[in-house]
């Protein structure tokens, strides 16, 4: 392994989440090169909702202690493995999965939901991600970055993945009327997909006045509304003229997901993209006296993650704008710790691995 550290060939520094609320920037061991695996030198990571559940609970999807997270990255391979077709210095992302392809959610394309997901290796979830200077990929989950995709870019691919992913469950028509709760990251992008769909008015909802005052500034929305208003409905309804064919809930409240039952019209639909490990309150009676339909989103198929890095490269879908700034591996915890306040004005903080 290349000699990084300073320290030692076999070492790495990485940081790890060691308890609740805790990471720890350490050595650790490099991943071994087995011929197979492509071992990448990582550049830069973003920091995602994802990442702060399992910061809040010091345990990964499967419930063990010292993950590395990190599962929106890019990097430079060190090491092809079995890709013959790539090159050591070859710039790279890869989809953080590890998909069995053997049961039915795998064999009927929905490989999002393998049905073995908690037994496999993912990257940043249950298995070393890209917190740290190394990194070692599944092959066929590698994809070679074209030029006109930046460090930056390349690691809102994956969370633009899943905002596609909701998307297509949305499907949403041109001419629909679309409302996003929440305006974080996946907010943003799933309001930006719906947009190139052709949604004939995009309205957000978000009770964070930073995060409001940057979707205004750089997304193309019809209204913004403070979620937190009591007269919210009403102030939306009397902006749109009527009420929403879709709505997009990412925020995971129970006040997120009653607004969106409330502003949608008869027959309306509704998608949740938001994760809550807890039971929700949520008002049933008006999902069935409006027939209300109801669907989610988890992850991405491959080839949704294939369309947003290409409409990434050519311009058809904006995201530099989202990475607020950078950060060296020894800021992680201190900006874990903004994240989770809820007041940040970032919205994704990309990792910058020297
Ligand atoms: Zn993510
Ligand atoms: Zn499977």
């Amino acid at each position: 392994m290349l000699k990084r550290t300073g320290r030692t060939e076999l070492l790495m520094r990485a940081v790890k989440l060691t308890a609740a609320r805790h990471l720890e920037l350490m050595d650790t061991d490099t991943p071994a090169r087995d011929g197979h695996g492509v071992i990448i030198s990582v550049s830069a990571c973003g920091i995602c909702g994802s990442d702060l559940h399992y910061w809040k609970t010091g345990l990964d999807m499967c419930g063990k202690q010292g993950l590395i997270l990190g599962h929106e990255f890019c990097g430079r391979v060190v090491d092809p493995g079995s890709r013959n077709d790539l090159c050591p210095g070859d710039r790279v992302t890869a989809l953080p999965l590890d998909p069995c392809g053997e049961c039915t959610p795998c064999t009927t394309g929905h490989p999002n939901l393998c049905s073995r997901g908690l037994t496999r290796a993912i990257p940043g979830n249950n298995s070393p991600g890209a917190f740290a200077q190394y990194l070692r990929l599944r092959p066929d989950m590698v994809r070679r970055l074209p030029d006109t995709i930046d460090d930056i870019e390349a690691c809102l691919i994956e969370p633009s993945s899943v905002a596609l992913h909701v998307a297509h469950q949305a499907g949403v028509k041109p001419g629909d009327r679309v409302l996003v709760i929440g305006a974080g990251t996946i907010g943003l992008l799933c309001a930006a997909w719906a947009k190139i769909q052709g949604a004939s008015s995009i309205v957000l909802s978000e009770s964070n006045p930073h995060r409001r005052t940057f979707a205004g500034e750089f997304l193309n929305t019809d209204a913004l509304f403070d979620a937190g208003d009591p007269h919210l409905i009403s102030k939306m309804k009397k902006a749109t003229q009527g009420s929403f064919d879709i709505a997009i809930e990412t925020s995971a409240s129970d006040a997120g997901i009653n607004t969106a039952l409330a502003a949608l019209k008869t027959r309306g639909r509704l998608v949740l993209a938001g994760i809550n490990f807890h039971p929700q309150s949520i008002i049933t009676l008006l999902l069935i006296i409006k027939e209300i339909e109801l669907k989610a989103g988890l992850g991405y198929t491959i080839e949704e993650f294939d369309q947003a890095m290409k409409s990434i490269a050519d311009k058809t879908l904006s995201v530099g704008y989202l990475a607020g700034r950078t950060i060296p591996l020894t800021d992680v915890q201190a900006s874990f710790e903004l994240l989770a306040s809820g007041s940040s004005k970032e919205v994704k903080i990309i990792l910058e691995v020297p």
